[in-house]
């Protein structure tokens, strides 16, 4: 089995996490998701933790340099190495999509796909308020998911242009039902010769997620 190097980036609500998970399960990727390797530096009290934690909080992105170096050293790791990897929320900007670059061209291990998940605001805040509502994530309260969608538009949206423009662009609707929006992608992986088995969503996915999101 080949060991694929995707990552998938969208708005907050735009189900990323879901997405992510479904693609790891289907094609045995490591799930590496940049927000939780952060959340965990918090727990564990480190000095990245602390300088993330108001960052996040406040729904601003963490500087450049300690996200990269904690995502980088997360795929170096054999599992990620002999697996193949979904990143989850990395890149965010275009010096982290530069730094991701050097370091798999470094491996000799270029990243090959980027799904963009497109979503307009109204489903985006509808999602995340469900979420607030929950309590679990403070930075999901609706006046801080707002700012998230601005600090998205003015960091992160360009790496659609960058991606597109080295040919490596998935771009899907992801205001669509959550399984629509991965039957979408199924197909648009198998149409370029990934192994993603069913085209469609099955019982075990849809259950496996239905208790987080
Ligand atoms: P997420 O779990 O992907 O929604 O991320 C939650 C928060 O973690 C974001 O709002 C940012 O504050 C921070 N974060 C996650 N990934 C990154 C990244 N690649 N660059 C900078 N900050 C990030």
């Amino acid at each position: 089995m080949t060991a694929n190097r995707l990552s998938l980036f969208g708005p907050p609500g735009s189900g990323k996490d879901p997405q992510a998970t479904r693609l790891a399960g289907r094609l045995g990727l490591v799930h590496i998701s940049s927000g939780d390797l952060l959340r965990g530096e918090i727990e564990a009290g480190t000095p990245l933790g602390e300088q993330a934690k108001p960052c996040i909080e406040a729904g601003d992105l963490v500087p450049d340099e300690g996200v990269v170096r904690l995502v980088l050293d997360r795929l170096r790791e054999p599992d990620a190495r002999t697996r193949g990897f979904v990143l989850e929320g990395f890149p965010r900007t275009i010096p982290q999509a530069e730094a991701l670059d050097a370091e798999l061209t470094r491996q000799e291990a270029p990243l090959e796909w980027v799904i963009q998940l497109e979503a307009d605001e109204g489903p985006v805040l509808e999602r995340t308020a469900g979420r607030g509502g929950r309590g679990d994530r403070p930075d999901d309260k609706e006046e801080v998911v707002r700012y998230r969608i601005g600090v998205y538009r003015e960091w992160t949206m360009p790496l659609a242009e960058y991606y597109r423009s080295t040919g490596r662009l998935i771009a899907l609707d992801a205001s669509q039902p959550l399984d629509d929006v991965s039957n979408g992608m199924y197909r648009e992986l198998r149409d370029r010769g990934l192994d993603v088995g069913e085209p469609e969503v099955t019982e075990e996915e849809r259950e496996r997620e239905s208790e987080d999101y």
